[in-house]
């Protein structure tokens, strides 16, 4: 029999470009908070938008994986493989009413932050539709390990959301909820940029009879003009040969303390320590963090 861990983890990038230092805080929180349970560290890529992919992308942010000392469980998932689950999930949406076609186009919505409900009970065909979920005047709300209590008015603070685009990918929200629990992830660690998108995915959870993980979310790492690093601007790869010195630092970004000496050593002792002292209580209780505070 296989052994029953509690924990299951994961580290779910998008090939929108390299790895970069922000991403690799975010490898580095879900692989220490993991391993330090003794759980899993699952690898899953998200490419469910292939204009927006970079070639070669998810082979360099898995060499670039390995050189800095990450070991993953299991095989790689690919969002690309699983497009059968995300659209028997929209199906089942449709079929209960719960989700709807909109054939609104940009210049209609231009403007309005929150989408209108214009076509909510406008039986639009299917074709050439996005398909977005009907969602409550209700609160969804979640305890972060990080930043405390979150909670949202999906009605008032976000508004009928789109699950499938009216060109077919599917949407990011509906995906991430669907492989964590298909790959039985207990803790989501990650950025907290996704922090106002947790509780669209505690309703979809809810609709789609999964459970609910445990959440995390890590400080964002803002460069000196105020912009997520790594997004806005196409980072170069991380460097091979700076490994543990850039390990130590993304352990000071997540508020670790780390000796001086061990930048001197290998990636594979830098994340051993990291595991041997990982410290939750210790990040910043904070969304954003300047990147050049932690160099
Ligand atoms: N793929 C997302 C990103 O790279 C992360 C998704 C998640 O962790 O839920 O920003």
């Amino acid at each position: 029999m296989s052994p029953v861990t509690a924990y299951t983890g994961r580290f779910a990038p998008t090939p929108s470009g390299y790895l970069h230092f922000g991403s690799l805080v975010a490898a580095l929180a879900s692989y220490l908070d993991a391993r330090a349970a003794g759980g899993r560290w699952l690898l899953r890529m998200e490419d469910l938008d292939p204009p927006r992919e970079v070639p070669g992308a998810q082979d360099a942010i898995l060499r670039t994986l390995e050189t800095y000392g990450f070991v993953w469980d299991g095989v790689v998932e690919r969002q690309s493989d699983r497009h059968a689950a995300y659209a028997a999930a929209v199906d089942d949406l449709l079929a209960r009413g719960l989700a709807y076609p909109c054939n609104c186009s940009r210049k209609q919505l231009e403007g309005q932050a929150i989408y209108p409900g214009t076509c909510r009970d406008a039986g639009r065909p299917l074709a050439d539709a996005a398909i977005r979920l009907r969602v409550p005047d209700a609160e969804y709300r979640f305890l972060d390990r990080v930043q405390g209590e979150f909670a949202q008015n999906l009605a008032r603070e976000v508004g009928d959301f789109v699950i499938r685009r009216r060109d077919g990918l599917f949407a990011y929200q509906l995906a991430v909820v669907l492989d964590d629990a298909w790959q039985g992830i207990t803790d989501v660690v990650r950025g907290a940029d996704l922090l106002d998108s947790t509780p669209r995915q505690l309703y979809l959870q809810e609709l789609l009879g999964l459970p609910r993980p445990r959440y995390l979310h890590i400080p964002l790492l803002l460069q000196p003009d105020g912009h997520k690093l790594g997004k806005s601007y196409r980072s170069p790869p991380l460097p091979a040969d700076q490994a543990p010195a850039l390990l130590a630092r993304a352990l000071r970004a997540l508020g670790q303390r780390p000796p001086d000496e061990l930048a001197d050593g290998d990636a594979a002792a830098v994340l051993a320590w990291g595991v041997r002292h990982w410290n939750v209580a210790a990040i910043a209780r904070q969304t954003t963090l300047a990147e050049a505070a932690v160099r």
